[in-house]
């Protein structure tokens, strides 16, 4: 079995706690001759700042690229909060993404069963919400020219431009159409086409590739319904596609409705359907090297590691199987657990997921 070749970037704080217990799933799995691995570590964030000047160290890039995909926890920590720009721990997050050319951000918003009470929805809306928001990640108006603030009249201007290319909204629809194809075959695409053209060519680019996939349904959204129908009945959503801006706000609305920030894998996918998959949550200083940090959005990122780059979706639904079992049985870290209940630490959820596979 030839050997799938995984980048590992631990990163700060918990990064390191809770990729090694994603890693333990994955060779749990290699263990038992399903998958095979040939793991790397490399250097990113505040640890690569330390070690060797700057956040994103060449070699970083260089393994990166070689690997089929990456997995990193996650960059940052008071330590490195008054370096001085360049040596943000944030900016070798910002650098591997634009190094790897990554523009499609995958982020799933799954609520399981046993934690439907832990949102901040009543449990009956929440109970089976399995949605999939598509976010372009590398255009719109975090990068669009002219920016800046400049005098105009005496007083200061500030000005931010969306811009998007034609083939730059029909790659992440085509990204969008897919996914729905492997799931339940509806995409809605979300806009602001009643006021601005950027959107309206969104629209009709997005109508366009469409027709490519007529066994998947599309329906547009704009951005302001979208955000109030995803509070007011999240299970009506399957995949939801939209630009850096609007994706960044509603993906932090979906992250909101599991309940806890522990739980929330992600992905960052390029042309080559190569990867970055990482947990949503930051470094977490606060309760770094205490045993802590819940693992679960770690391990979820290495299954969808194995399901959108590896191509083993089979595995993908395994792992996921075993976080909601070990979940049923009422294993909880503290960030997940209700009053009175037992918590266990990062290494034993871990464990417990690793039990629950099968
Ligand atoms: P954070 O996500 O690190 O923490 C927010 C809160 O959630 C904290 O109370 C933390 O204890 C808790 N939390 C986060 N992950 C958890 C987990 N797995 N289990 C249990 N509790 C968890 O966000 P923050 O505090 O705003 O940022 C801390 C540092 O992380 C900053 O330096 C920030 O820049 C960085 N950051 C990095 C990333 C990334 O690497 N992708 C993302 C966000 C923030």
């Amino acid at each position: 079995m030839k050997p799938h070749r995984i980048l590992l970037l631990p990163g700060d704080g918990i990064g390191p706690e809770v990729t090694t217990q994603a890693r333990r799933l994955l060779e749990t799995l290699a263990a038992r001759g399903e998958i095979a691995f040939e793991f790397e570590e490399g250097l990113i964030g505040g640890a690569a700042v330390d070690a060797r000047g700057k956040p994103l160290p060449e070699e970083t890039l260089v393994a990166a690229r070689r690997a089929d995909a990456v997995l990193m926890g996650a960059v940052g920590g008071p330590k490195w909060d008054g370096a001085p720009r360049a040596a943000h721990p944030e900016r070798g997050l910002l650098a591997i993404r634009s190094g790897l050319e990554l523009y499609a951000n995958l982020r799933p918003v799954r609520c399981a069963d046993a934690l439907a009470d832990a949102s901040s929805l009543k449990p009956e809306l929440i109970r089976g919400v399995d949605v999939l928001i598509v976010r372009e990640l590398t255009g719109g108006i975090y990068f669009g020219e002219p920016r800046g603030i400049f005098e105009e009249d005496g007083e200061r201007v500030g000005i931010n431009t969306e811009r998007y290319r034609e083939s730059e909204i029909a790659r992440i629809c085509r990204n969008a159409l897919e996914l729905a194809r492997l799931r339940r075959g509806q995409v809605v695409s979300v806009d602001k086409a009643n006021v601005l053209e950027s959107s309206q060519l969104w629209r009709e680019v997005a109508k366009t590739v469409a027709r490519d996939y007529p066994d998947v349904r599309l329906t547009h959204l704009y951005v302001d319904n979208a955000a109030m129908q995803l509070v007011r009945s999240p299970k009506s959503f399957d995949v939801m596609v939209t630009s850096n801006l609007f994706g960044d706000i509603l993906s932090d609305i979906g992250a909101q409705l599991t309940g806890s920030i522990g739980l929330l894998p992600s992905a960052s996918l390029n042309a080559d359907g190569r990867g970055l998959y990482e947990p949503v949550h930051g470094s977490a200083p606060d309760i770094a090297g205490r045993g802590l940090a819940n693992p679960l959005a770690a391990i979820l990122s290495a299954a969808m590691m194995l399901r959108h780059s590896l191509g083993r979706s089979d595995l993908a639904e395994r792992v996921e199987r075993a976080v909601e079992r070990a979940l049923a049985r009422g294993i909880r870290t503290a960030d997940i657990a209700r009053p009175g209940q037992d918590v266990v630490s990062t290494v034993r959820m871990g464990q417990a997921v690793a039990e629950a596979l099968y």
